[in-house]
């Protein structure tokens, strides 16, 4: 039988092949509720199940998957909302596990219940992050099929194994309800272009934009300096306009987008 998901045959999360793992479902590089079409190959069944499963090893338990999901889907549909408003529409509810949604004051806030509970918002943010280096990973193993060398060890320590730590940076914007470089009409994807490769190599770093946020990768292992020198390019780049404000190093949730910045 054809092995629709396999192309090198070890999995780009773990290193194992078969028979120790299978490779029997479908591994959405971005998962489906976010809007990703495009299917991944290389990721075994354990591995593709854990990022959109509950982790109980973390404290408080939570899913890799669902924190990037959330936090894009939610603040995908507050700025949604003044368009829907103005046309006299009402967005269908959204629902969202750890998220409150205040349509009237155009705010998120972490429910209560989670907001409450120590460390969650460090743990969020670290799952988050994570997530982020795990779309990387298969995005770029789908595209170039060379996911599995191995200065991408990091990352798979970090997004499968929830090991070290690895830097995310972040575009801040100026203005409310703008969603920058978007079009997703034939589903979220994250090209990895010529410039995009130049990057990985020269300095070890991958611009990622998904839903009209930019975030900033540390991919590949690079002195810091390297990596410094890289946001300030781009810093210099984008930050002169008037549509964002500079990169930040991100080390709360809270810190990502004006809509967010106002939720506690
Ligand atoms: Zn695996």
């Amino acid at each position: 039988m054809k092995k629709l998901y396999v192309n090198i045959g070890t999995c780009i999360f773990c290193k194992r092949s078969e028979p120790e793992v299978t490779f029997r479902t479908r591994p959405h590089t971005i998962p489906q509720t976010m809007g990703g079409r495009k299917i991944g190959v290389d990721v075994c069944d354990e591995c593709n199940h854990y990022f959109g499963t509950v982790d109980k090893q973390i404290q408080p338990h939570m899913a890799v998957e669902t924190c990037v999901k959330e936090v894009l889907n939610v603040t995908q549909y507050l700025t949604e909302m003044p368009k829907a408003q103005q046309e006299g529409k009402e967005l269908p509810y959204l629902k969202s596990i750890y998220f409150a949604i205040f349509q009237k004051e155009h705010v998120i806030r972490f429910k209560r219940a989670f907001a409450s509970t120590p460390s969650f918002v460090r743990t969020y943010t670290r799952c988050f992050k994570r997530g982020l280096y795990e779309m990387f990973l298969q995005e770029f193993h789908r595209q170039t099929g060379r996911g599995l060398e191995s200065r991408f060890d990091a990352i798979r320590r970090f997004a499968r194994y929830n090991e070290g730590d690895i830097p995310v940076w972040h575009m801040q914007y100026n203005r409310i309800g703008l969603h920058f470089g978007m079009d997703e009409s034939n589903g979220v994807t994250i090209p990895i272009n010529d410039k995009a490769l130049h990057d990985i190599e020269e300095y070890g770093m991958f611009t990622l934009i998904i839903r009209g946020f930019w975030f900033y990768l540390a991919v590949a292992p690079m002195p810091m300096t390297t990596y410094l020198a890289y946001l300030k390019q781009e810093n210099d780049e984008m930050a002169s306009g008037a549509i964002f404000r500079g990169v930040e190093w991100l080390d709360d949730i809270h810190q990502i987008d004006f809509t967010l910045s106002r939720f506690s």
